[in-house]
């Protein structure tokens, strides 16, 4: 007879499988996730390159995040090394990129990479169930699944929620659990997108030419705030990671009805005095700009589309707009197609813990709460991270504390 207490993690992503792997060797855990595989978001992530976390580390660490501190003990008991040195105890070696950024090596891709975190969590005794829907749950700890055989009733000592966010809903994160929680009395807000594009009226001679190409080497200010990088000419506007600080700040002013406007500096290693110096006699125009300032051909195109005649020929005006291209930001891209989003459970309903309020045995992790951090691994860090704290802090409350400080 089994007198280990049950655990149910809901949700196969990163979060609910860190949090199944910390707890598996002390209890009964079970992880239910609702589709035919786990971590199908992880595998999409994987596609651009995974970038799993970053070696930024301390408060730059913590200031990637928002709402500021609410992740901070979790980034410190189970931080970038500490995920690093997991990664590589499971036969995962990383690197560190550009940035900062950190990936497994090139050798491995992200199935890889799932299936050896998935064979770990198996190996150390925990339970799987796929195809099994979490629909409700109650202060009785009793939990229903709708699965292809029907419902199916679990009763629980303690549950881990990790039903991820709302972006790039095909992957099963479909943020459909929110209305599980609000029959609950849990609150919850509506799910926007985050780490995403801006939609954009480019003008024709734009898009015929130069949709799908980069600007590189720009500088993007919305609001005070700017993010050097590389951004990606689109059919609808813009996207890339040089854009993805900033989505919180355009968000905000969409939200407050106004139009935000960005605006592009696309020499911001250059003072104008510099390149009015590198025209010199050369007459202003299009071929002379080209090659005086090393712009390329879609840069001078998004300039020439945001400039009048006048002052597209002279040099002065040309290079004030150099400096400072405005674009009126339309909306942001649709959740379908954002990397994260923001919005699920609110904060105030969990504790330190991570364990909710209303529910004291029952955890909330991961991208289901409503938190935001760009790309550059902050997104998967925090997921790990929550996964790791929660189980630690689970833990310490049966009493498994000290040993595993
Ligand atoms: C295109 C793309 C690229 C990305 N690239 C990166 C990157 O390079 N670096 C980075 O840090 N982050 C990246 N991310 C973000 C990262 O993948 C997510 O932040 C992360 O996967 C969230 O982990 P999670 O465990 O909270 O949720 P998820 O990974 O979304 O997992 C949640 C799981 O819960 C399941 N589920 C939902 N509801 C239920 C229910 N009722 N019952 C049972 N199961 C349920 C879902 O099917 C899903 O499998 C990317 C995301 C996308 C879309």
């Amino acid at each position: 007879m089994n007198n280990k207490k049950t655990i149910i993690v809901a949700g196969g992503g990163p979060a609910g499988l860190m949090a199944a792997w910390r707890l598996a060797p002390h209890f009964r855990v079970l992880v239910f996730e609702k589709e035919n595989t786990c971590g199908r978001k992880f595998l999409v992530a994987g596609k651009g390159g995974l970038n799993i976390t970053n070696s930024t580390g301390g408060d730059a660490l913590f200031s990637r995040y928002i709402p500021g501190g609410f992740a901070d003990e979790a980034l410190t008991l189970f931080g970038p090394q500490q995920l690093q040195d997991w990664l590589s105890a499971l036969g995962i070696p990383t690197y560190t990129g550009s940035s900062g950024r950190v990936f497994p090596i090139r050798e491995l891709k992200a199935s890889e990479v799932l299936r050896r975190m998935i064979a770990s969590v198996v190996s150390r005794g925990a339970g799987f169930y796929l195809n099994h829907r979490l629909v409700s749950f109650d202060q009785e700890m009793k939990f229903i699944f709708d699965t292809p055989d029907g419902n199916k009733v679990v009763k629980a000592d303690y549950a881990v929620l990790a039903f991820g966010g709302a972006s790039w809903p095909v992957t099963g994160s479909d943020g459909k659990w929110t209305n599980m929680l609000n029959a609950c009395g849990i609150e919850t807000l509506k799910f926007q997108p985050s780490n995403c594009g801006v939609e954009i009226d480019w003008p024709p001679a734009v898009l015929e030419f130069h949709e799908g190409k980069p600007l590189k080497n720009v500088e993007l200010s919305v609001n005070g705030k700017t993010s050097k990088g590389e951004v990606l000419i689109t059919a609808c506007g813009l996207e890339g990671n040089a854009l993805y600080p900033l989505i919180p700040g355009i968000r905000q002013s969409l939200a407050e009805g106004e139009v935000p406007v960005l605006t592009i500096d696309f020499k911001p290693f250059n003072q104008p005095a510099q390149l009015m110096k590198r025209l010199g006699n050369a007459k202003p125009g299009s071929s002379a700009y080209l090659k005086c300032f090393g712009l390329s051909p879609q840069a001078l195109a998004v300039v020439k589309a945001l400039t009048g005649k006048e002052e597209y020929l002279d040099c002065g005006l040309f290079v004030s707009k150099l400096k400072g291209a405005p674009v009126k930001i339309k909306a942001l891209r649709p959740l379908e197609e954002a990397i994260s989003s923001v919005g699920g459970l609110v904060l105030s309903e969990i504790s330190g813990d991570y364990s909710l309020r209303k529910f004291p045995r029952i955890f909330a992790i991961g991208e289901m709460l409503d938190w935001d951090a760009p790309t550059g691994g902050f997104l998967l860090q925090a997921c790990f991270s929550m996964g790791y704290f929660a189980g630690t802090a689970l833990l310490k409350r049966e009493g498994f504390g000290s040993a595993f400080e």
